[in-house]
């Protein structure tokens, strides 16, 4: 299996090739073929597998290719800490470099002022933590009712940081016609009924 089998762009195949890899990952050949099919997925998958590709890469090739609606944030990657959202966001930001996608960082720990800068001037991607992400939507800082592509990302360690009420009201914000990616490196009974509750017909890949 090669890259060029997965069904993406020449411009992000360029992009994986800059980043040096040479063959996908048993993660990114299961799930990049699914997700540019706009299917659900559930990827059972440690980090270090690659996983963050799996998600980005496609994300990238489906915002780019469709139509914005103006100023409205059309996909959202949600992550447990501020450590990992942002190594996503520059993911975002190598592989997206020739996307023209904009993208905010929404964490805690840091002024709210870039954030609301960002989201005022208009964003394709929202890359948060459930804490801050919540705090925004609450002041009415944020549309989620654009966001048809969502990313639960370290689902089990979002149950253990106590998150999984957040992200169930989270889900109920978004439009009910999406795509939603869940992955966890464990499925505990809290994350199935999570993925039994907000995903359809999900495909799941285990690595
Ligand atoms: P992740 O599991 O997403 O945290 O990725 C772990 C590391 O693997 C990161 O440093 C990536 O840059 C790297 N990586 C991702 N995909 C590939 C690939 N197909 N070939 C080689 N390295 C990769």
């Amino acid at each position: 299996m090669s890259f060029a089998d997965l069904g993406l762009s020449e411009e992000l195949l360029k992009a994986v090739t800059d980043a040096g890899y040479t063959e996908p990952t048993p993660i990114q050949a299961g799930a990049i073929p699914s997700v540019l099919m706009m299917r659900d997925i559930i990827g059972i998958a440690q980090t270090g597998t690659g996983k963050t590709a799996s998600f980005v890469l496609p994300m990238i090739d489906i915002l780019a290719h469709g139509r914005s609606r103006a100023r409205m944030p059309r996909s959202l990657i949600l992550e447990p800490t501020r450590e990992l959202a942002a190594q996503v966001a520059e993911n975002f930001e190598k592989y997206g470099v020739n996307s023209h996608l904009s993208m905010a960082l929404l964490i805690g720990g840091v002024s709210m002022g870039d954030q609301l800068a960002a989201l005022e001037k208009g964003v394709d991607v929202l890359i948060a933590t459930p804490g801050r992400l919540m705090d925004l939507f609450g002041r009415g800082k944020i549309m989620l009712n654009g966001c048809s592509l969502l990313v639960i990302d370290e689902a089990d360690r979002m149950l253990d940081m106590g998150f999984i009420p957040d992200i169930e009201e989270i889900c109920t914000k978004l439009p009910k016609s999406r795509q939603t990616l869940l992955f966890s490196a464990t499925m505990p009974p809290p994350i199935k009924k999570l993925a039994d509750k907000f995903l359809s017909n999900p495909k799941t890949i285990e690595v």
